[in-house]
């Protein structure tokens, strides 16, 4: 049995967040080809133009904007409101969200108001012929996984970002229509996330959209090492993360910290840096997808969870191997 899926899409600026992308191609999985279930895709706020061409050229059966200024800042209960009622509207049987920070607070949300089952940190799923759908999510700080089968006439799922592949553009776009305004009642007043600053070194893209991340540690030894991590990086096209050890020094801002207390990155490649493998640093970087470790203690636990581990001195080692990036990449 395939679903309706409502798949809501998360802008930054002018365009949708790459986990909203991700999440329209998973949207997809879960209905079906077209004419089986259908996925719609809604877009909320104002100036949505643009970003709803992306999304009608992503595999989508249609896409739906709501042009209303209330919805440019992130206000949970407002946005958990009118997904809900579009749902309802649309007799939807599964809701995604993107793997963004909004995304996990609306999850709950949502569940309440349509009654719904809630499953988030979602790594993998697959769809079951009876319409049951099955989740996989990393549990106990990364160190399992748990499979979660899923029953519910109506479910919310949020998914990790960088899980899943962007699908490829499709055409015919989907069609585009603008819904009614929504009228949502009292709701519960609130804080409202304004905006977004990007808290990145200024080189490369931001940490949660990362497909690639250098990562330095203690190992580091101070703030101005941090430029071998820099070239690197650039030889990459990477984001640069730390450990707690590296913020808590004041080598790097809080921004920059993976981990339990830190930011959850789940990118193609996640490269170690002097990171001794802290659990509290493992579980928010375990589901990345190639962990590569350099490290001079080749007993440090970091080796355990990586595919590739070099044992040697990073100060060495990371010079040569941007070297050979640069050589290779012809840069
Ligand atoms: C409640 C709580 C929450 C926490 N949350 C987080 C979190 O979110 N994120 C996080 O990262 N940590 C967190 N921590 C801290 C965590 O336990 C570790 O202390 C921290 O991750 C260690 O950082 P590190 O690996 O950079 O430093 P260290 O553990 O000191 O490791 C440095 C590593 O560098 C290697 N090294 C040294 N010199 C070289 C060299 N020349 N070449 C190559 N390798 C070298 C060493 O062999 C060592 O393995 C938390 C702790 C607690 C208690």
């Amino acid at each position: 049995m395939s679903a309706d899926v409502l798949v809501v899409i998360e802008r930054r600026g002018a365009a949708p967040v790459r986990a909203a992308l991700e999440a329209t191609g998973v949207a997809r999985r879960l209905a079906g080809p077209s004419g089986a279930g259908r996925v719609t895709a809604v877009l909320l706020g104002t100036a949505l133009e643009a970003s709803a061409g992306t999304i009608a050229g992503l595999g989508v059966d249609r896409v739906i904007t709501v042009s209303d200024p209330r919805f440019d800042t992130f206000q949970t209960a407002l946005w958990a409101a009118a997904v809900a009622a579009i749902a309802r509207e649309l007799s939807s049987s599964v809701i995604l969200l993107a793997g963004t920070n909004n995304g996990r607070q609306l999850a709950g949300r949502i569940a309440i108001r349509w009654d719904a089952a809630a499953v988030t940190g979602i790594a993998d799923l697959s769809p079951g012929a009876a319409g049951e759908i099955t989740v996989t999510r990393p549990v106990f700080s990364g160190r399992a996984f748990q499979e979660v089968r899923i029953g519910a006439p109506r479910v919310v799922l949020g998914l990790r970002p960088n899980a899943f592949p962007i699908p490829e553009a499709s055409s015919p776009p989907a069609p585009i229509a603008e819904h009614a305004p929504l009228e949502l009642g009292p709701l519960p007043s609130g804080g409202a996330v304004t905006g977004f600053e990007s808290a990145q070194s200024g080189i490369g893209p931001d940490l949660s959209d990362a497909t690639v991340i250098v990562s330095g540690g203690r190992g580091l030894k101070g703030p101005e090492n941090f430029r071998l991590l820099e070239e690197l990086a650039l030889s990459l096209g990477a984001a640069i993360g730390a450990s707690r050890a590296v913020t808590d020094s004041g080598w790097r801002p809080a921004s920059f910290q993976i981990g339990q207390t830190g930011k959850s990155v789940s990118p193609q490649l996640y490269i170690a840096v002097g990171i001794s493998g802290a659990i509290q640093h493992l579980v928010g970087m375990i589901s990345s997808r190639t962990i590569v470790a350099i490290n001079s203690d080749p007993s440090a636990p970091i080796f355990k969870v990586a595919d590739y581990g070099i044992a040697g001195d990073l100060f060495q080692i990371v010079p040569a191997l941007t070297a050979e990036i640069r050589r290779v990449r012809g840069s």
